[in-house]
């Protein structure tokens, strides 16, 4: 035998290029089924079944076909999953490579992040009812009386469905066809089931339409008309809190519908309040869905397919939503683009945001990402040119934005000032807000004999009170979700003085309780609305103006459109002075100027108050004197100094393992490899390894090891050499590692 003539006689086989969900960074290798019969009706994107490793039956995705001879010899799959067309489509792949390349991640992974949990299975998805209805086959359309001579029920059944047409189950009872009837004509191949195609229960189609478009002021209008609707830029709409963002964000979805095509607007995790949602589906007559992880699966996969196949116009999501597809994506829009919950904080640790402005500008169309306060990498960004900066400056309404007042820190309860403020706001028929960034009673619990604190044993941090009855208060860990009966005695001195120390929501909601009995008081926090619909039965309290007080965390602070809150009160934020990561001051001025924007949006004046020990800190009183804008020039001024991002870019080798010495020994070598690849000059410096801010959690301790570079290329040179080596590295057992590019928290 020859094998080079037989190589030239036929022609060298066809490989599969499979994305596979697994650790490694490659594709694989396979052949085709063996019953695929006609390679041609195989497309990138496609999902495939296959064994791999020790599993039989996984998803992959086909990412390319490739005529070669292989090396070892190739498994074949088992079958091809999608039917004619590819469940991702070439946009939605073409992201997924992208996501795979810059965040440093098996393309395996990002393929399956992007797909809907239900066809991350090989089984068949399940597919949505299609209501029932029945109609004449063509051979029932040609019959004639005589074919029924014995059967009335059946010509009288034949007669109406010929003179009707289609027939739908609710309507042959009311015109006395029975189902066996209706059974009979199918056996006879007289009648035929059909699917309606009726839009999916949770797509709405308004009809009753809001009076429409407000007329936009000069600044909206400006905004609007330096969006260019048919090429991509990337738009900063930079507005302070209530300056009518949504009022563009909706005027320009208008533009892009008007054309036939559809948009996509990413909403931060708990921003995705029922109000947005109908006010979306209020102006618009197309299909309007949400996709959120309070979804179930099912509900997902259908919202998804309704996109691709161009049944929903408007798509309203929380993160991973960006990876949606669309036959004729017009716009995407970001809300709150500073919003931390658009970065994943596992798994693929990518930034929807981010992922956006690359899929806007692989489509070529326009990204708008919206904000009162935005990141400063993106501030940067518009500063530079790189991005258009649009300014709204003033409230859309008659209101002016709250002036923020500082008052002294009170014990353990509200200050004198503060319960005077609410009962004034009270007694004016308005809503107060009261902010606390803790959920649970009190944050510690401290015996005052011998100074025990309820320390959690599993992580570096302290475990909160939470009274889940007037009698049964238990010690719970926000990290590691530990939960134990709170003790009555100190367990270290068996003495009774246990104080409950600091301020939660759950304690400023039952001073208050006793303070104004007579007042709705509502709490929102994670606890309070973990059930279903507990959220929009707050918000529809609140929405009825009646004067009631609400207390909660983060989840109140977030875009709501309160009409008539005209008192936001702010506790407990005096450790984000002491932050030990280069973006604490940031998230702070964001956090207090989002939550001082609830106040006053409407007809009245807002007030903020402020309760804080540090009133004369000079980013504070930059903050309140002059605005969030002028306190991101200064903490922009100091990055550049300091060379933080966006001055410089970084990424951390994360790891976590059971013994400190072990992560710790491990990034040690990490840096060693690294500095082999580049070593440390001016422009790209390592840094590390360094504790995570909560160095242990979960009995895990967690370190990281930073590279920083004056330019990308040289960062992501490092990591994609890196990676191969720590993949090959046999890693001590129990000790995880990962890449986070652009990492948001230490
Ligand atoms: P943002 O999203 O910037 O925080 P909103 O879009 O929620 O602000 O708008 C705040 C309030 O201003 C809403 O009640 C909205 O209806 C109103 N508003 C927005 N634009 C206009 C306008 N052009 N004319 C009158 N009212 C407006
Ligand atoms: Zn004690
Ligand atoms: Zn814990």
């Amino acid at each position: 035998m020859q094998p080079s003539s037989m190589a030239q006689s036929s022609p060298p086989p066809l490989v599969l290029c499979i994305a596979i969900p697994s650790p490694l960074r490659r594709v694989f290798d396979y052949l085709p089924a063996k019953e695929t019969t006609n390679p041609q009706t195989l497309m990138p994107g496609m999902r495939l079944s296959l064994s791999f490793g020790g599993q039989k039956n996984i998803v992959g995705i086909l990412i390319s076909l490739e005529n070669r001879l292989s090396k070892h010899k190739l498994k074949p799959i088992h079958a091809i999953l999608d039917d004619q067309l590819p469940t991702l489509t070439p946009e939605i792949l073409a992201l997924c490579q992208w996501c795979s390349r810059y965040y440093h991640y098996p393309l395996g992974e990002v393929c399956h992040l992007a797909l809907p949990t239900l066809l991350r299975k090989p089984s068949l998805p399940p597919t949505k009812e299609k209501p029932l209805k029945w109609q004449l086959t063509p051979q029932g359309e040609r019959a004639n009386q005589e074919d029924f001579s014995r059967a009335k029920k059946q010509l009288a059944a034949w007669e109406t469905f010929k003179a009707q047409g289609t027939l739908s189950p609710e309507l042959i009872k009311p015109l006395n066809i029975s189902r066996a009837t209706i059974n009979a004509l199918i056996d006879k191949k007289i009648l035929q089931k059909v699917a309606s195609e009726e839009p999916t229960p949770h797509i709405k189609l308004a009809n009753n339409k809001e009076p429409g478009a407000l007329t936009l002021n000069s600044e909206q209008e400006q905004a609007l008309n330096t969006i260019q609707m048919n090429t991509f830029n990337c738009y900063l709409l930079d507005g302070v809190t209530g300056s009518g963002k949504t009022e563009v964000y909706l005027q320009a979805i208008q533009k892009v519908i008007d054309k036939g095509l559809q948009a996509l607007v990413l909403v931060p995790e708990i921003g995705l309040t029922p109000q947005t949602v109908s006010r979306f589906q209020q102006r618009f007559s197309v299909p309007v869905a949400t996709l959120h992880s309070g979804m179930s699966d099912r509900q997902r996969l259908f919202t998804w397919q309704d996109a691709k196949a161009g049944r929903t116009s408007i798509i309203i999501g929380t993160r991973s939503s960006v990876f949606t597809p669309f036959p004729n994506l017009g716009l995407i829009i970001v809300d709150e683009e500073h919003d931390l919950s658009y970065k994943q904080q596992d798994g693929v640790r990518y930034s929807a945001r981010d992922t956006a402005i690359v899929r806007a500008q692989q489509q070529n169309i326009p990204i708008i990402l919206g904000s009162a306060t935005p990141a400063l990498e993106t501030l940067h960004n518009a500063i530079s040119g790189r991005f258009i900066h649009l300014h709204l400056t003033e409230r859309a309404t008659t209101s002016k934005l709250p002036e923020i007042h500082c008052i002294p820190s009170a014990d353990d309860s509200l200050s004198p000032q503060i319960i005077n403020a609410v009962r004034q706001t009270l007694a004016k028929q308005q809503q107060a807000l009261v902010f606390i960034n803790r959920r649970g009673f009190a944050p510690t619990l401290l015996c005052q004999d011998c100074h025990w604190i309820s320390e959690c044993p599993h992580c570096d941090s302290r475990m909160t009170l939470h009274k889940l009855s007037p009698t049964r208060h238990i010690l719970h860990c926000h990290h590691c979700d530990a939960k134990h009966t709170a003790p009555l005695k100190c367990p270290k001195c068996h003495g009774n003085r246990l104080q409950a120390l600091g301020q939660g929501t759950q304690r400023s909601e039952e001073e208050l309780r006793k303070l104004f009995p007579e007042t709705p008081i509502l709490r929102i926090d994670r606890d309070s609305m973990s059930r279903k619909g507990e959220l929009a039965k707050a918000l529809e309290t609140i929405n009825s103006q009646q004067p009631c007080i609400l207390v909660g965390t983060q989840m109140l602070a977030k875009g709501h459109h309160f009409a008539n809150v005209s008192l936001a009160v702010i506790l407990g934020i005096d450790s984000g002075f002491f932050s030990s990561d280069f973006r604490g001051s940031e998230r702070m001025g964001q956090l207090l100027t989002q939550v001082a924007g609830r106040a006053g949006r409407e007809k009245h004046q807002g007030k903020v108050l402020l309760q804080t020990e540090f009133a004369d800190h000079p980013l504070l009183q930059q903050l309140i004197n002059h605005g969030y804008s002028a306190l991101s020039q200064q903490l922009l001024s100091e990055r550049r100094l300091c060379d933080t991002p966006p001055y410089s870019y970084i990424a951390f080798i994360r790891c976590h393992a059971y013994q400190a010495n072990i992560a710790i020994q491990f990034l040690q070598q990490t840096r060693q490899h690294c500095e082999h690849i580049i070593a440390s000059t001016p422009t790209l410096q390592y840094l590390g390894p360094l504790a995570s801010t909560i160095e242990k959690r979960n009995n895990r301790y967690y370190y990281y090891l930073q590279v920083k570079a004056q330019q990308r290329s040289d960062l992501h040179y490092v990591l994609a050499t890196l990676c191969p080596i720590l993949e090959k590295q046999r890693t001590p057992k129990g000790l995880h590692w990962l890449i986070d590019v652009d990492p948001q928290e230490t």
